[in-house]
């Protein structure tokens, strides 16, 4: 829990969002600005700040958030026409709140390269 990250206090309830899932490492809100019909944010209860602070044990961490994103996927009804997973590290990169998280992007034809 860092005390000025948006993610650690929507994770703790100091600001409240509906979460879409929930389990003991993971949590899933819709984005408050969506790109696409689809756009939820799929987020990790610990603070991480980019994804190069990733370590080691947190490889389960992660194989989970991409189980997540598939069953959020077909929950949504996203999964046969396509989604997008997208991680923005850093801000060159358009990364603006520093807890990781994964976008899960659908609904819509995606363009390629993305911008
Ligand atoms: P990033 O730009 O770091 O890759 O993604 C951060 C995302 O968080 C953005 O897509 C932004 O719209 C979303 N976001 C920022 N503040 C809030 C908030 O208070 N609630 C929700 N649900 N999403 C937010
Ligand atoms: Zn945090």
């Amino acid at each position: 829990m860092e005390k000025d990250c948006l993610f650690c206090k929507i994770e703790s309830g100091e600001i409240p969002v509906d979460k879409v899932y929930e389990d003991d490492d993971l949590f899933v809100i819709k984005d408050i600005t969506p790109q696409s019909p689809v756009h939820l944010l799929i987020i990790p209860k610990k603070h991480i700040s980019t994804l190069l602070e990733l370590k080691e044990e947190e490889k389960d961490l992660i194989g989970s958030i991409f189980m997540v994103a598939n069953s959020m996927a077909k929950e949504n009804g996203i999964d046969k026409d396509g989604f997008r997973v997208v991680a923005n590290c850093n801000r060159g990169a358009g990364q603006s709140v520093f807890h990781i998280h994964f976008h899960l992007l659908g609904g819509r034809e995606m363009g390629w390269p993305p911008g």
